[in-house]
């Protein structure tokens, strides 16, 4: 079990990354709102120590506003995507998928890893696949996907968001103290005010904060699940 950021581990190259090498990052999520709940602490702290960071919405959150169409929706959440990154010194990504009614199959594991091989990440946060919501689960099928077909070219750690109530199986093997960060965090999910977050998501990720924080020995920080084959390890090989 570790505390610290991925970036100061060897990555797949083998070399050490410090802040003298531009890391390029995606963190994916399904919905506007799940990558910056799950990792914007981690978001924040890489940004700022200036790498770069990509974040990859499969979808527009079509489907997240009662009342409102389809197309309607899309646009305010784009724009509170836009809103949120920016807080995060982030870039949007959007795979074009709809909330609701997102698909696996061949052509759509294709046209993913074909995107995600575009931007040429070393590193890729996403969701831990056992979660009650349907997009998380497709999201984490087509990272898992890309990373088998690029040879695990990049880096692969899982995030939790809603822990209980989305996530579920969930043990971290890696955390990230992010004190210093969760302020701009916060701003990263308030940003998405039609998911009313004060009073739905983020008092939640407040107390995972919290408890990831007591796990590892910190005030606040994210919890992840590092996968074991990654080449970037520093654990001993025995
Ligand atoms: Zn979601």
């Amino acid at each position: 079990m570790s505390a610290g950021l991925p970036l100061l581990s060897e990555n797949a190259n083998g070399k050490v990354s410090s802040a003298s090498h531009k890391l390029k990052i995606v963190v994916a999520g399904a919905h506007p709102d799940d990558p910056e709940s799950g990792c914007g602490g981690t978001i924040a702290l890489y940004s700022n120590l200036g790498h770069e960071v990509a974040v990859l919405y499969l979808t527009r959150g079509e489907a997240g506003i009662p009342g409102k169409s389809a197309p309607e929706a899309a646009a305010i959440r784009t724009a509170e995507c836009q809103k949120a990154c920016s807080f995060l010194k982030a870039r949007p990504i959007f795979a074009g998928q709809i909330d609701g009614n997102t698909e696996v199959n061949r052509s759509r594991y294709e046209d993913f890893r074909k995107l995600l091989q575009g931007e040429r990440p070393e590193i890729v946060f996403t969701h831990w696949p056992i979660d009650t919501h349907r997009d998380h689960r497709v999201i984490s099928l087509l990272v898992y996907d890309a990373w088998i077909e690029s040879g695990r070219k990049f880096d692969l750690y899982y995030f939790e968001v809603d822990q209980g109530e989305q996530t579920q199986h969930f043990h971290p093997n890696h955390y990230v103290d992010i004190t210093q960060a969760e302020s701009r965090k916060r701003a990263a999910c308030l940003a998405h005010a039609s998911q009313q977050p004060e009073t739905s998501f983020y008092p939640l990720h407040e107390r995972m904060h919290r408890f990831r924080g007591m796990e590892c020995g910190r005030e606040l920080a994210e919890g992840f699940v590092r996968h074991c084959q990654n080449v970037e390890t520093s654990v001993p090989e025995g």
